[in-house]
């Protein structure tokens, strides 16, 4: 998804996803829900984007 937009309130660098611009450090879409997968979140390793779509 090359045409897609970038939206650059979202950098963003996991260009795995169907979501990422690619060309660009950005996603596309106009917004994402992050969330965590710990009980109790402590580092920003533990968050995630729950609007990751893998590349089909
Ligand atoms: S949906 Fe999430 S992981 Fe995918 S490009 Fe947007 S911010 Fe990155």
């Amino acid at each position: 998804m090359n045409s897609n937009k970038a939206n650059t309130s979202i950098e963003c660098t996991v260009n795995q996803c169907s979501y990422h611009c690619q060309s660009q450090d950005y996603c596309s879409l106009d917004k994402i829900k992050v969330g965590t997968h710990e009980n109790n979140p402590t580092q920003n390793q533990c968050t995630d984007c729950e609007s990751f779509q893998v590349k089909g």
